[in-house]
C-alpha cells in the first residue's frame, strides 16, 4: 500500500507535528486538541531505494494488498543508477491500489 509521512500544522497554537499514515488523512494537534487539520505536506514513503556494500541498487516498495503498515519488499537490484530511477518510478505504481 501507498504510505506517506505527513507534516501537519495546528492553526489555534502554531504545533507542528507529523505522523505516518496510509493515506493523506486528517489529523488531530497532540497539543492543543483542535481537530481536522489536512496535511501541509505529505512525502511518500512507499518506495524506498538502498545502496549495498557493491554500489548496487535495491529497490523497495511496499505493495497495495500490504496491511495497515507498510510491508516492504524487495522489488529488484541493479548496478545501474539509470536502471534504479525507472524501477522507483514503476514501485511507485505498484504502491497504488489498482
Ligand atoms: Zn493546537
Amino acid at each position: 500500500m501507498a504510505w506517506y509521512r505527513n507534516t501537519y500544522q495546528c492553526e489555534e497554537c502554531g504545533t507542528g507535528w507529523d505522523d505516518e499514515w496510509s493515506c493523506c488523512c486528517d489529523d488531530e494537534c497532540p497539543s492543543c486538541g483542535a481537530s481536522d487539520f489536512s496535511p501541509v505536506e505529505s512525502e511518500d514513503l512507499s518506495v524506498y531505494v538502498d545502496r549495498t556494500d557493491d554500489g548496487d541498487y535495491e529497490i523497495y516498495y511496499s505493495p497495495a494488498e500490504a496491511g495497515h503498515e507498510p510491508d516492504y519488499q524487495l522489488l529488484a537490484t541493479t548496478y545501474s543508477k539509470n536502471l534504479s530511477v525507472f524501477l522507483r518510478e514503476l514501485a511507485l505504481e505498484l504502491s497504488k491500489p489498482a
